[in-house]
């Protein structure tokens, strides 16, 4: 990924997935941390974080599955992606190349499929599709979620604009906070419980 390498300046800040799955379980939370500075205690506190250690694991979905059920014809593995536009950043399983000429994110879950899919899941695969979008220059409809601890069962994951567009406001939402935007408390009151700002955190 010669774009990535090249044109990406480490000492800007660009928004990772994960960031963005953490700013969604408290966008509070984001503001006490990264705009004040204030460290948390506990750095395991987010769910979102569970499984990482299991994440190399994995095995590859077969080139022949993906070519005869997915219509791909072509995968890199293991890509460093980059929005600039966006200015977000991360790194996908696998980019897949689709027969209609269309491309695609493909990521691995150490994780059961329950019939629904993870909004944190949808919002990744989305982040993933838009940077995708810029550097290789072709539209993303869809992504896939691999479960592996049901089989490897693939699951697709439509990418539409209203997608989109939701996932670009959590960013510049994000960008406001970290400007000193105030965001509202969760409505989750469940999460405050043992929270380390919960002293300094005035709830309205
Ligand atoms: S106390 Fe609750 S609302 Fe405040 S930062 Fe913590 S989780 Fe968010």
């Amino acid at each position: 990924m010669r774009l990535y390498q090249s044109f990406f300046n480490e000492n800007e800040h660009y928004v990772t997935p994960s960031e963005i799955i953490e700013f969604l379980y408290c966008k509070r939370f984001i503001y006490f941390m990264k705009c004040l500075g204030i460290n948390q205690y506990e750095e395991k506190r987010y769910k979102v974080q569970k499984g990482r250690a299991m994440h190399n694991q994995k095995e590859r979905i077969n080139k022949d599955y993906l070519r005869k059920k997915l219509g791909v014809i072509n995968k890199e593995i293991s890509v460093p992606l980059i929005s600039h536009h966006y200015r977000i950043k991360g790194k996908v399983d696998e980019v897949l190349e689709l027969e209609d000429g269309t491309m695609a994110p493909l990521d691995y879950k150490f994780a059961e499929y329950k019939e629904k899919v993870y909004s944190t899941y949808k919002t990744q695969i989305v982040m993933y599709g838009l940077m995708i979008e810029e550097i290789y220059d072709k539209i993303v409809r869809k992504g896939y979620l691999v479960y592996c601890r049901n089989g490897y069962k693939v699951i697709e994951i439509e990418i539409d604009n209203k997608l989109k567009s939701k996932v670009q406001s959590y960013i510049q939402e994000y960008t406001d906070v970290l400007n000193g935007y105030f965001p509202n408390a969760t409505k989750y009151k469940k999460r405050c419980t043992d929270c380390c700002y919960k002293n300094i955190c005035i709830k309205k």
